[in-house]
């Protein structure tokens, strides 16, 4: 067990000068066109808040979830 804190991560942008932005899941690496609230992939909960640094430190992360 890792404990009750349940899973989490967060959508890396990536962008292109010569193609649409994706978005990298933090925790499996998969890209898509728009992020989602859920990784399609690795089904995790996908988080932006900014107080809860420890999910990823480096990466550019969304605030909000732009529709
Ligand atoms: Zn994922």
């Amino acid at each position: 067990m890792f404990g009750k804190k349940k899973q989490s991560a967060a959508w890396i942008r990536r962008t292109h000068l010569l193609r649409a932005d994706e978005y990298e899941c933090s925790a499996c690496g998969s890209r898509y066109k728009r992020p989602s609230v859920q990784c399609p992939n690795c089904g995790r909960i996908m988080r932006g808040s900014k107080h809860d640094p420890s999910w990823v430190d480096e990466a550019e992360i969304l605030d909000i979830w732009e529709e």
